[in-house]
C-alpha cells in the first residue's frame, strides 16, 4: 500500500496539485498555503478557503446583529442603512484587494479623516482607502450623503471591525464579509488599478 510522502503514514488520497504528488488529507489541510506553495486553482484550497468564509460570515453575521441592536437602543439607529451601505462597499472592495482587518481599519480611519471638517492633507493608508474615498467623498460634497452621518457611520464601522478582528487571525472581518458576499465565480487576482476608480460603488 502507498503511503503519503509527507508523514509516511496515511494514505495518499488526494492529487496535490503543487507537488504533483498524491498525498493524505491531513498533511493537505496541515501544510496548505504553508509549507507547500497551493496554486489558488487547487480545489482542496478552494473548499478550505470556502468553509473558512462560510463560517466566519456567519459569527460576523451574528455579532453584526448585536452592534445593530446596540446602536438601536442607544438611539443611534439611523446609522444603520449607511453601515450596511459601507459594509457591502467594503466586500466589493475585498473582491478586487488583498486586504487584512488592519488595512480596512486604516481605510475606515482615513476616510473620517478626509470627511473632517478640517481640511487634512494626508495619503490614502492603502488603496482601499483612496477606493472607498473616491466614492464617499463625492457623494458627500454633492449632498447626496450627509457628511456627519456619513462619518459617524464610518468610525463606528471601524469599531466594530477592531472588535471582531481582536481574536481572529489578522483576516476574521475580511474572510466574514467574503461569507457573507462571495466573490464572483471567476475570482480575479488582486487588481490594483492604478487610478482606483470605480470598485467600490454603494447603491
Ligand atoms: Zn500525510
Ligand atoms: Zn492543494
Amino acid at each position: 500500500m502507498a503511503k503519503c510522502p509527507i508523514c509516511n503514514e496515511r494514505s495518499p488520497s488526494r492529487l496535490c496539485p503543487a507537488l504533483g504528488k498524491r498525498i493524505c488529507s491531513i498533511c493537505c489541510g496541515e501544510h496548505r498555503r504553508k509549507s507547500i506553495a497551493c496554486p489558488s486553482s487547487c480545489e482542496f484550497l478552494l473548499t478550505a478557503e470556502r468553509k473558512l468564509w462560510d463560517r466566519r460570515g456567519q459569527e460576523l453575521s451574528k455579532e453584526w446583529e448585536k452592534l445593530l441592536v446596540y446602536l438601536r437602543e442607544k438611539g443611534k439607529g439611523h446609522l444603520v442603512p449607511m453601515l450596511q451601505v459601507l459594509r457591502e462597499s467594503l466586500a466589493q472592495g475585498i473582491h478586487k484587494l488583498d486586504v487584512t482587518d488592519e488595512d480596512v481599519i486604516a481605510a475606515l480611519d482615513y476616510c473620517v479623516q478626509q470627511l473632517s471638517p478640517i481640511e487634512l492633507l494626508e495619503r490614502p493608508p492603502n488603496i482601499l482607502g483612496r477606493a472607498l474615498e473616491e466614492t464617499l467623498v463625492p457623494l458627500v460634497q454633492s449632498g447626496k450623503l450627509d457628511r456627519e452621518l456619513t462619518r459617524e457611520a464610518l468610525e463606528t464601522l471601524a469599531g466594530f471591525v477592531e472588535y471582531f478582528s481582536e481574536e481572529g487571525d489578522g483576516k476574521r472581518f475580511v474572510h466574514g464579509l467574503l461569507g457573507l458576499y462571495p466573490p464572483p465565480k471567476e475570482r480575479p487576482s488582486p487588481i490594483i488599478r492604478p487610478e482606483g476608480s470605480g470598485i467600490i460603488r454603494p447603491r
